[in-house]
């Protein structure tokens, strides 16, 4: 007689509970239509980042690839040269790939950076239909050009020497060979 009543009062009871949610605060993302903000540290996308005239940070040094727990960064450094300039330094990044197959985001490249070349966005759609396409070379990589920004290999544009250049201390007025400084 007791299971009887039990049965008899399950499925108002399991109604009560469909009723109550009718006036419950909807949840539902509406995503990709309408995408939300992440936290301003998410780990996304990673970003090689410029100097203020344009050229690469990257020094090719390799120490984000070393750093790596999971494999997924290939650098080929090269030699600037007087004609081809991409970065201040000696040394450039030739080559950059980072494989968003392998990568957990972790963020242990970017803290092995000595230059703050390599940082992360916060873009997170990194999914695709084939695998080579989620591994990024180093032109999917670099900040855009920004206004006043020049597309390497060019000479360095800040100050008069290394000094001046890396302390950020403003556009020199001395010609280079590739013409006056930009202001
Ligand atoms: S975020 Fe982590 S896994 Fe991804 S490339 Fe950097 S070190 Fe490797
Ligand atoms: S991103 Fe940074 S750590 Fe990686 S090769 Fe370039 S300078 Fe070196």
């Amino acid at each position: 007689m007791a299971d009887t009543k039990e049965h008899f009062w399950d499925p108002v009871a399991g109604f009560g509970v469909t009723f109550r949610t009718m006036f419950k605060k909807v949840v539902t993302e509406q995503y990709p239509f309408e995408k939300k903000a992440t936290a301003p540290r998410f780990h996304g996308r990673h970003q090689l980042n410029r100097w203020p005239d344009g050229l690469e940070k990257c020094i090719g040094c390799e120490l984000c690839a070393w750093a790596c727990p999971a494999d997924a960064i290939y650098v080929e450094g090269a030699d600037n040269t007087a004609d081809e300039r991409f970065s201040p330094g000696e040394r450039y990044g030739r080559v950059y790939q980072i494989n968003y197959l392998r990568c957990i985001l972790c963020g242990l490249c970017i803290e092995a950076c000595p230059t703050r070349a390599l940082t992360m966005t916060n873009e997170y759609e990194l999914a695709d239909n084939n695998r080579a396409d989620l591994i990024y070379e180093k032109n999917d990589l670099l900040a855009p050009l920004l206004p006043g920004m020049e597309q390497p290999p060019h000479p360095m544009r800040l100050g008069d020497d290394d000094g001046a250049y890396y302390r950020g201390l403003g556009a020199s007025t001395r010609d280079t060979d590739e013409g006056e400084v930009p202001a």
